[in-house]
């Protein structure tokens, strides 16, 4: 079974051999000393980690790399950070929860469940987009109080993240409404808008009130308001017109190589969700 999923891993993330490849060595500055760094110091300790490359996997930013930075943002311990970013992009690494895996299928029951309410491709108008974000918040509060079932919690979170990056029309406005798979939108938000393109400039302000929404969720006692203000910032001053420009500007590359490290440990040691269990994770989405 976990020869079989790694092979599907690789097959989906066709990058994946070539960035394992590289040594990359993410010890040498704590991820969280590096939001406390002045901005100046920050390009310089990014120049310094040249065994990083400079172009990591991109579609796992928004799902992957995210959600384990403003878990740390939020005042997480490091292992529960890598587990909510680890579960946050599972959907995405198995054919059967991943939206392209179920895109020809057969099984139309299922593949309703996991366009709908894990990739948040439901077609509701701002009413409904704006239901469904307060359904998943709901959610992922319930789910914060079983801290032995915290892929609950990382499902719910990537159900969150699509819930922002699977809407056409401006952020909040009434002519936002959700992405389905029946229209071409669906296919536009399967392959072209899905969270990797999350730092374009029409979608800055959904992936900001996306990423202030899980701080909020997440926050703890422990939390570093002003490292998360600044990593805001540095989205808000990059004006950037490429993902590459975004990397260079900010200090995603720490947090892309720690998560990536971290996946890759972790999917070798866990045992993969069934289905049971995430259907078990979104039935607790409820509107
Ligand atoms: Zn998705």
């Amino acid at each position: 079974m976990r020869t079989l999923i790694n092979i599907v891993l690789v097959c989906v993330s066709s990058n994946f051999s070539s960035v394992f490849a590289k040594d990359i060595d993410t010890t040498k500055v704590p991820i969280q000393d590096v939001y406390r760094l002045t901005s100046q110091e920050r390009t310089k300790e990014l120049r310094k980690m040249k065994d990083i490359p400079l172009k990591p996997l991109w579609d796992l930013t928004g799902h992957l790399d995210t959600p384990y930075a403003i878990a740390l943002f939020a005042g997480r311990g490091e292992k529960e950070a890598q587990l909510i970013s680890y579960y946050s992009e599972y959907p995405d690494e198995f054919k059967e929860f991943s939206a392209t895996g179920q895109f020809i299928t057969h099984n139309f029951k299922w593949r309703k469940l996991i366009y709908t309410k894990l990739h948040t491709l439901h077609g509701g108008k701002h009413k409904a987009v704006n239901k469904r974000r307060n359904a998943i918040r709901n959610a992922i509060k319930e789910s914060l109080n079983n801290p032995n079932e915290i892929w609950k919690t990382g499902i719910l979170i990537h159900a969150l993240g699509d819930s922002y990056a699977h809407t056409k029309g401006k952020y909040n406005s009434p002519d936002e409404r959700a992405f389905n798979k029946y229209t071409g939108h669906g296919i536009e938000s399967i392959f072209l808008t899905d969270p990797d393109e999350i730092f374009k400039k029409e979608n800055e302000e959904k992936y900001i009130a996306f990423i202030t929404d899980l701080f909020n969720l997440l926050k703890t006692k422990n939390k570093d308001q002003a490292g998360f203000n600044s990593f805001v910032n540095d989205f808000r001053s990059a004006n950037c017109n490429s993902n590459e420009c975004i990397l260079n500007k900010t200090t995603l590359n720490f947090v892309h190589g720690k998560a990536l490290n971290s996946q890759k440990t972790l999917n070798a040691t866990l045992t993969p969700l069934t289905k049971a269990q995430v259907v078990e994770a979104l039935n607790m989405i409820k509107d």
